[in-house]
């Protein structure tokens, strides 16, 4: 069982990153912004209110999302592991995370904390062209970041699950880092990769 978080700042590739670890490990990589996109769409009674926050670019009250969390991490299909992409985002979250996990006998791993400065993140961002990635609304997210999700990289740092990785490089360069971080972290359950013939 390999239970994984994603840390990083909006537009620093932890969607790109959990693709490709859910991959390798073959475990589901679990996005609640993805999941509260969706419940925006299916255009239920709280899909106005959750609209303005995910357009707002404010966070959505945690309760909500530990409960979705809650629900997900009930599925079968996460016994054998999860990567969460976008959750915790709140030391209140984070908190719960554990004591979910605790009940469940299923800790984290590891945290994969994704560092890239402020400049780099704007000119990702405004390549995008999601309805939260206005540059008014990406500099809001930032700060919102900064303010709120910045201080779970100490939590973990403290809780000696931290792995820390430069993002501002090619996506396959982020990967190798991740990978080559994690072997030591989680020794044989790490995926063996297929390196090409030298020579
Ligand atoms: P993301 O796709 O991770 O960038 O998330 C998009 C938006 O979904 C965020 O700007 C928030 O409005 C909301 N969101 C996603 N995850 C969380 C979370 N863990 N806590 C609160 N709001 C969240």
């Amino acid at each position: 069982m390999t239970n994984l978080v994603l840390l990083g700042p909006p537009g620093s590739g932890k969607g790109t990153q959990a693709s490709r670890l859910s991959a390798d490990f073959q475990i589901p990589a679990i996005s609640t912004g993805d999941i509260l996109r969706a419940q925006e769409e299916a255009a239920t009674p709280f899909s106005d209110q959750l609209r303005r926050y995910l357009d707002g670019g404010e966070l959505v009250p945690d309760g909500l999302v530990i409960e979705i969390i809650r629900h997900r991490l009930h599925d079968p299909d996460t016994r054998q592991g999860f990567i969460l992409d976008g959750f915790p985002r709140t030391v209140a979250q984070a908190a719960a995370l554990d004591s979910m996990l605790e009940a469940l006998t299923r800790p984290v791993d590891a945290v994969v904390y994704l560092k890239i400065a402020a400049a780099a993140l704007l000119e990702r961002l405004t390549l995008r062209h999601r309805a939260d990635d206005r540059p008014e609304i990406v500099a809001h997210r930032i700060d919102i970041y900064v303010a709120q999700t910045a201080p779970l990289i100490e939590y973990y740092r403290a809780a000696g699950k931290l792995i820390s990785v430069e993002a501002d490089m090619p996506l396959e360069d982020v990967a190798a880092a991740i990978r080559a971080a994690l072997t030591p972290m989680l020794g044989r359950r790490a995926p063996s990769v297929d390196l090409p013939a030298s020579g």
